[in-house]
């Protein structure tokens, strides 16, 4: 089943000219696209449109946060998001529209609409940090104290089991053989 289009511009509403439009990207494209590692997404975009009859002209700005988990406590915060580009649509005998952050993408004559689902998620994971964590404040890590304490409880244990006699007796078979 195809998933639903969540953020449309019906480009036959517009008529030549300059146009505004606002989105607010929302945790259904975390749905949509099965995003990892992110609980909430909380993204405004404002899109300025020219709109001509060969070709439309996008300047898009997205700001807002994401609710992104972190690598080191494994606790949620809020990254920021502020990305800005443009995109350039024009007309074709097909849509193709499938490259990775281009800015530059044909759309079906006859297609009324614009679909830019894809679009603000690929503006959205190029956002993200390569490896999330919570930011320093005044050299201090913003980490979740008692996540960091549960986590080294866990690894501890870990640790135990590796220095189980049993897994010690196993080790002595092994290296004898
Ligand atoms: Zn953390």
């Amino acid at each position: 089943m195809k998933a639903k289009d969540l953020y449309i511009i019906e480009i036959t509403k517009y008529k030549k000219g300059k146009h505004h439009i606002e989105f607010d990207i929302t945790n259904d494209l975390i749905e949509k696209y099965q995003i990892e590692n992110v609980n909430a997404v909380d993204v405004k975009a404002d899109v300025d449109m020219i709109v001509d009859p060969n070709f439309l002209q996008l300047e898009i700005s997205l700001n807002g946060t994401i609710n992104i988990q972190c690598g080191r406590c494994l606790d949620y915060y809020n990254h920021e998001i502020n990305h800005q580009t443009h995109l350039t649509v024009d007309f074709g005998d097909q849509t193709d529209d499938l490259t990775l952050i281009n800015t530059q993408i044909t759309i079906n004559k006859k297609e009324n609409n614009l679909i830019l689902d894809k679009h603000f998620y690929d503006y959205i994971s190029i956002s993200m940090p390569y490896k999330p964590a919570h930011p320093e404040e005044n050299g201090k890590s913003q980490c979740n104290p008692e996540m960091l304490e549960q986590l080294q409880k866990y690894s501890n244990n870990t640790t135990a089991k590796q220095t189980d006699p049993r897994w010690d007796k196993l080790k002595h078979i092994f290296n004898n053989n």
